[in-house]
């Protein structure tokens, strides 16, 4: 199975935005941008919210079905690993391989010494094309990047070996994904990486590398833009040298994971896309979420009350919820409203605070993060939660459908 070169990740907590969704997808088709849909659902999620990988391949089929969808799609097993694929076999058609647990931890002396050994036509003057500057790569240099992943892409052929024995070979997309890790990776970590990833036979068509900067969930990237452009500059570079060098499948892309709301990126991802002519797989997973409460917030009445509620229960368990995802949020509790301001908030007040439009000033990137991190307490509101979603299905589906159109896919893609 081949993926097309553009997708767009899109993640449905609550599995009630489908439809709104695919319709952003369908109205940039009808505008001429040829961007196709992942859904994807991490086995984290899963938990949290207590639906299945099954719920997801539904609400995908439902959707395409009622918007008579006919293009390429595909459901996402997002970051999962042996320990947690099995559910996902029957529903996906899309594995994202997540093995940043065990980068960082060498392999064995052996295996390293060896892959060296194989690999000497990676140290030396590099010469790839489209990248100017000489690379350089010394013995050390590839025995030190292999130390941190060469466990990690071992890992990584054994989930892919086990996904190929259940769906048979080529009947699904794999993605490697090593960006929940501390570190970025260089352009020469990510052309090690790869072939790594070639010699263990896994025919990715998707890789997330750790980009430089933070990636934090919902908001704007912090970094220096400049860095992050000759990096992805030099990354698209590598993949392209990749494929021919290693005989990886020639749809080889990156994929940018936590990429909502990267806007000060998306210009520059956007350029280096088309002056490459590569694919790009963006992820966007909690965005829905975010415009779910946005569109109760501005529904007032019950909506809104809800919407209140879920801040003011998260507010007290700041810590457990904020845990999971400390390497992917920034948030400075100093900066968060008290759930006495927020009760005093009407319909505008909490939609300013909480959409992302860095043009308003009642805009807060703090209570944006934690609203971001708190759909645990969704979760627990069960029917209430999703019978404001159905009671407000209207307000909630214009956000999630111009927030993916308006703010992602054209600045992306277009
Ligand atoms: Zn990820």
């Amino acid at each position: 199975m081949k993926i097309v070169p553009y997708t767009i990740g899109m993640g449905d907590r609550f599995s009630h935005e489908g439809i709104a969704q695919l319709s952003a997808v369908a109205q940039a088709r009808a505008a001429g941008i040829a961007v196709n849909p992942v859904w994807n659902k991490s086995h984290r999620e899963h938990t949290i919210i207590g639906t299945k990988p099954d719920d997801v391949r539904a609400e995908a089929d439902a959707a395409v079905k009622a918007l008579n969808w006919t293009g390429a799609y595909y459901v996402d097993a997002d970051h999962i690993g042996l320990k947690t694929v099995d559910s996902f076999l029957a529903g996906s058609n899309f594995f994202t391989l997540d093995v940043a647990d065990f980068s960082g931890q060498p392999a064995t002396d052996e295996e390293i010494a060896s892959f060296v050994e194989r690999n000497a036509k990676l140290t030396g003057v590099l010469q790839i094309p489209g990248i100017d500057e000489k690379i350089e790569v010394s013995k050390e240099q590839l025995t030190g990047i292999a130390k941190k992943f060469l466990l990690a892409i071992l890992e990584a052929g054994k989930i892919y070996r086990y996904v190929e024995e259940k769906k048979g070979k080529g009947n699904f997309v794999v993605e490697v994904s090593v960006d929940e890790t501390d570190l970025p990776q260089t352009p020469v970590d990510l052309l090690v990486i790869l072939a790594m990833i070639a010699e263990q036979g896994i025919p990715a068509q998707t890789i997330a590398p750790k980009f430089t900067g933070r990636f934090n969930k919902g908001v704007d990237y912090v970094g220096d833009p400049a860095q992050f452009e000759k990096e992805f500059d030099q990354d698209l570079a590598v993949i392209a040298y990749a494929v021919k060098e290693f005989g990886l499948p020639e749809t080889l892309k990156l994929s940018v994971h936590s990429g909502s709301d990267k806007f000060s990126l998306y210009p520059i991802i956007n350029k280096l896309v088309k002056k490459h002519g590569s694919g790009l797989h963006v992820k966007t997973a909690g965005t829905t979420w975010l415009e779910e409460v946005i569109g109760l917030a501005e529904a007032g009445g019950e909506g809104l009350v809800i919407a209140k509620e879920i801040y003011r229960l998260a507010l007290p368990r700041y810590e457990e919820l904020v845990k999971p995802y400390a390497p992917v949020v920034d948030i400075d509790q100093a900066k968060l409203p008290t759930v006495g301001e927020v009760e005093g908030w009407d319909s505008a007040a909490y939609v300013a605070a909480l959409r992302h439009d860095a043009s308003e000033k009642a805009y807060n990137l703090h209570f944006r993060q934690f609203i971001h991190v708190s759909f645990r307490i969704a979760a627990e509101l069960g029917a209430r939660y999703t019978d404001a979603l159905k009671a407000n299905a209207e307000i909630i589906a214009r956000n999630v459908t111009y927030n993916l159109l308006e703010r992602h896919i054209k600045p992306i893609f277009q």
